[in-house]
């Protein structure tokens, strides 16, 4: 194909996002694509008339790209042959007055289809000269369940053959990728017979295709479907159509019409830029952003608290083995160190911490990464969506690149090729005789422990995994007493960058709880690593530190699971160290008691190359730490 669009066009289903047809224009226009696929169940739920939708449409600065669905259509013997036309010529009545001149034919599931390409062409054929009339073009998407036609190869054979200039294919990469059909089949189909292209990816969950399509389907980069591998196969075609999203997921009609709108724009450019990359020799119509930044760890975690509490914070810090380092130059802001972890305490009175601690109360306000190229990081962000923050610095102070992170707190990056990596010795004054900050043997920032409501979890997956390069391992449940806790970890493969992320059902479990108790705030805990588990827990426990104490029970059981001797059990239980073994290798942790505010402290020992993080002990270390709250069930749980 020659002179092929210079801009990418995106677009999204109506029925992907929650609120009134109103509300969804005004979310899907802000989030800035160029247009949207109009579903009837919309069109008739609207207290207008059909010119009306049109008028509004473009309101909103948008397109109708797609009228869908017409069902039920090719294949059908007569009588139904001819009402099926009849039912065709009232919604293109519908598409003229609205203003949308293409509309999506999913392929037969009715009983009384009968087979055969032939016919199927033939029908095709007359319904494209009769949409011609009426200025409309037809589009043919094979439904993954459809009764003859469950296959965009099956799709593209009716539609050649049908050879009609009105009349050309619509692929949906949900469609073709959940029953495993080879993307790559698509690259020997004419661009220009694909009308349209629906993009959505899903979990890899064996259940009805049907039931999987309508529940679980999310934005392409959220899921486990090579939806990279379909696109680059479209693009492959010379395809320079929109790119739509169809997405039905029973989170997003019940999440915020923005945020979710939002999710699938950025989704659609991380996608088109991976498309990009992979597809040097195809010229697209993609953003031309810096690639995913390399993330080598947790350069700082500040506090935001108040000058009363943060006595407390840093006290606990102190018998955690940290060492107050350094100040500010210029805000009440303190470094408190350990090796290589540096957590800072903000005690300002105003400003961005200070708008947090008034949220949140005492919370993690601000998490800085280093990356490979901070300023590219921001710029990818940017053009991802995320909202980039200029703080305000002092004369000579560093001004750290941030963008604000999904639940509102601040991201930084940090690189070694600038000033920022002159941090400590620009922004802070050494404080005096503070020596050596070895302290316990925590050596840095295992991992962020993040905590949502269910509904967010994909939402702070894409942000992750769209700037960072990084992978996302599969859900695991985790059972609280009180509810169910979907859990997953964020990490890059040096291991450098983990953050889990915790996604709560109700607020009768501990994450939920502290979701009520801090008004969203995101991390919950912070785990810190260790090279002697042992070690670091008698060195704690001389200072004072509470471990968590773990049930006579919880051993007994670990001895029984892992054949472990009396004496390393015992030795396990004197410092509540709990432990954990993979394929790979070992792991121990330990959690702090909570302190007055709602975060607590892990620290751990990875051991040969153990992945994890202990997942088979949450529910126990949850259990106790319940049992730890007063020494009973929390009073959330009764709605106290
Ligand atoms: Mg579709
Ligand atoms: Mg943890």
């Amino acid at each position: 194909m020659t002179d092929r669009s210079d801009t990418l066009r995106t677009s999204i289903a109506t029925v992907s996002i929650a609120g009134d047809f109103r509300e969804k224009l005004a979310a899907i226009s802000r989030a800035g694509y160029t247009g949207i696929e109009i579903f009837e169940q919309d069109f008739i739920a609207f207290d207008g008339a059909p010119v009306d939708v049109g008028w509004l449409v473009a309101d909103y600065g948008l397109e109708i790209m797609l009228f869908q669905p017409f069902r039920d259509f090719e294949g059908l013997p007569e009588p139904y042959r001819s009402r099926a036309f009849d039912r065709a010529e009232r919604k293109f009545d519908l598409m003229n007055s609205m203003g949308c001149d293409l509309v999506l034919v999913c392929s037969n599931i009715a009983a009384a289809a009968l087979g055969g390409i032939d016919r199927a062409a033939d029908d095709f054929a007359e319904l494209g000269e009769r949409a011609g009339k009426r200025g409309i073009r037809v589009g043919f998407e094979a439904l993954a369940w459809g009764r003859h036609i469950n296959d965009h190869r099956d799709a593209w054979e009716v539609v050649r053959r049908a050879d009609h200039s009105h009349v050309g294919l619509i692929l949906d990469s949900f469609h073709t990728l959940s029953r495993d059909i080879d993307p790559q089949t698509i690259r020997s189909i004419p661009g220009d017979k694909i009308f349209f292209v629906q993009l959505a990816d899903a979990p890899k969950i064996d259940m009805d295709l049907f039931y999987w399509s309508r529940h679980f389907r999310n934005m392409p980069g959220e899921g486990d479907l090579p939806v990279v591998d379909f696109m680059r196969a479209v693009a492959a075609t010379g395809y320079d159509g929109p790119l739509s999203l169809e997405i039905f997921n029973d989170q997003f009609r019940g999440g915020s019409p923005v945020e979710i709108a939002r999710d699938g724009h950025r989704s659609l450019m991380g996608l088109m830029d991976d498309v990009r990359r992979s597809e040097p020799d195809i010229r697209l119509p993609a953003p031309d952003m810096p690639p995913r930044a390399q993330c080598g760890g947790v350069e700082f975690v500040e506090f935001t608290t108040s000058e009363e509490e943060a006595a407390e914070l840093a006290g606990f810090l102190s018998v955690m083995g940290f060492t107050h380092a350094g100040t500010h130059v210029s805000k009440q802001v303190a470094q408190w160190r350990q090796n290589d972890i540096n957590i800072l305490i903000n005690t300002e009175e105003s400003g961005f911490a200070h708008s947090a601690y008034q949220t949140h109360g005492t919370s993690v306000c601000d998490i800085a990464l280093r990356v490979d190229d901070a300023a590219q990081t921001i710029e990818r962000a940017r053009m991802l969506g995320a909202e980039t923050v200029t703080t305000p610095a002092g004369e000579g102070e560093l001004s750290i690149p941030a963008i604000r992170g999904v639940g509102g707190g601040m991201v930084r990056f940090i690189d070694a090729g600038s000033d920022l990596a002159r941090l400590w010795e620009i922004d802070f004054v050494p404080v005096a005789g503070a020596g050596d900050v070895s302290g316990v043997g925590l050596r840095r920032v295992d991992h962020l422990a993040q905590t949502m409501k269910y509904e967010e979890m994909l939402t702070w997956t894409l942000f992750y995994t769209s700037i960072l390069d990084t992978g996302k391992v599969p859900m695991v449940d985790v059972v609280d007493p009180g509810g169910l806790v979907r859990s997953r970890a964020i990490q890059n493969d040096s291991g450098e960058l983990r953050v889990t992320l915790n996604g709560a059902e109700n607020q009768n479990t501990l994450a939920g709880h502290f979701i009520d108790r801090t008004f969203g705030a995101a991390v919950q805990h912070i785990a810190f690593a260790c090279d002697d588990i042992f070690a670091t827990a008698e060195a704690l426990a001389a200072r004072g530190f509470e471990a968590l104490a773990m049930s006579a029970n919880y051993y007994d059981d670990l001895g029984a699971r892992f054949g472990l001797d009396e004496a390393f059990l015992s030795r396990l239980q004197t410092f509540s160290i709990l432990y954990d073994e993979d394929a790979q290798g070992r792991f121990f942790q330990f959690y702090s008691r909570r302190r007055s505010s709602e975060i607590f402290f892990e620290i751990v020992q990875r051991l040969d190359g153990y992945d994890g993080y202990g997942a088979a002990n949450a529910p126990f270390r949850i259990s106790a730490q319940k049992r730890d709250l007063n020494g009973s069930p929390f009073t959330a749980a009764t709605g106290n």
